[in-house]
């Protein structure tokens, strides 16, 4: 039997301006999905191709979300979808059209990728009887400090692949700092500065209260420094498992949890003595850190957002792969680092 209107909406303003306490009854969990939830290693990145993957993905979270037991934020990569944008505007120079600067091509990223994971989310959702959960995506912008050394080092190639000339001429015309890109050709490289806040976290607050599912700080957010009291976008990448934790702070989150295409924390990776972890301490992660037993820019980030969250004060922080998500949040995959 329904209940009569005025005791439902009686009861429902009760939750809302209970809100918080009750959002509180569900374990808070900050979810970075990384560059597989999107585009598998091989695949060419047509709209089709991400959509499928994108569909996968959802599907995991959905489970998370309708399991009823977890209230979720989303983040997410960027890397291959603001890569193309970046070549995309550098092609269209050829006919006039003005190219955007990188802040503005990775919150073109957000709002593609958001896209993406609205309509997927939306679909698993109605298909479980659950239309009535709703997703935004919220262009996220990350406060970093415009003196970070970084700025003075920048170290993460972005964008085409040039010829020597070519690569230098552009370094001298636009102030770029190019490299030598492995081998591969010359490319520009940006600054990759810490985090250290998300300017729209009062928004995604706001949005969980009301029991939205928010999708924000993707590719690590849009980089901005603060100049008179203004917000500037800047020519950088925020990593966006760092991001990602300083997300989990901003909303008070309970659990950190990492997903990517591995099953989780290995030392000694790819090495005979390889040994896959289940479970370390923040110190440990300090030692194998210094060690260096983690790719820079890979792996590395994700330790350290997972040591970061923990020595703030967070519950859980947890490195696991995509297919295995909500097995890793019941504690039975992936690594999880504690205190
Ligand atoms: P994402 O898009 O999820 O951020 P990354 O490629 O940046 O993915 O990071 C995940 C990768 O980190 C794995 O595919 C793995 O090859 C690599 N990796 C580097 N060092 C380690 C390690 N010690 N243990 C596990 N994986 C590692
Ligand atoms: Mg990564």
């Amino acid at each position: 039997m329904k209940p009569p209107s005025k005791l439902k909406n009686r009861a429902g303003l009760w939750l809302i301006a209970r809100g918080d306490t009750v959002a509180k009854t569900k374990t808070r969990v900050v979810v970075a999905l990384g560059g597989n939830a999107i585009l598998q290693r091989g695949e060419r990145g047509t709209y089709e191709e991400q959509l499928a993957n994108v569909r996968k993905t959802a599907e995991q979270i959905g489970k998370m979300i309708l399991s009823g037991k977890y209230q979720v934020v989303i983040t997410h990569g960027n890397g291959p979808q603001v890569g193309a944008i970046l070549l995309q505007n550098d092609a269209g120079q050829k006919y006039g059209i003005p190219a955007m600067p990188m802040d503005v091509c990775g919150a073109e990223s957000q709002g593609l990728i958001g896209y993406m994971i609205q309509q997927c989310l939306r679909e698993v959702f109605v298909k479980a009887g659950r239309p009535d959960i709703p997703v935004a995506t919220v262009i996220t912008q990350v406060i970093v400090d415009k003196n970070d050394p970084a700025f003075q080092n920048p170290t993460k190639p972005v964008g085409p692949f040039y010829t020597e000339e070519e690569a230098k001429r552009l370094a001298k015309e636009k102030g770029w700092v190019v490299v030598d890109d492995a081998g591969r050709g010359w490319r520009r490289v940006v600054p990759s500065p810490d985090p250290k806040d998300i300017a729209e976290k009062e928004a995604i607050r706001c949005l969980l209260d009301a029991h939205v599912v928010p999708i924000a700080s993707g590719g690590g957010g849009i980089p901005v420094i603060e100049e008179d009291g203004k917000l500037k976008g800047v020519e950088a990448v925020i990593d966006k498992d760092l991001a990602g934790e300083r997300l989990a702070e901003a909303v008070d989150a309970d659990v950190l949890l990492i997903l990517t295409d591995v099953d989780g924390v290995a030392i000694n990776y790819r090495k005979p003595n390889e040994r896959w972890l289940r479970r370390m301490t923040v110190q440990e992660a300090k030692r194998y850190l210094e060690e260096g037993q983690f790719a820079a820019g890979s792996m590395e980030p994700k330790v350290r957002a997972a040591v970061r969250f923990i020595e703030w004060g967070g519950k859980r922080a947890i490195i696991a792969s995509l297919d295995r998500a909500l097995e890793a949040l019941e504690g039975e995959a992936g690594t999880e680092i504690v205190r």
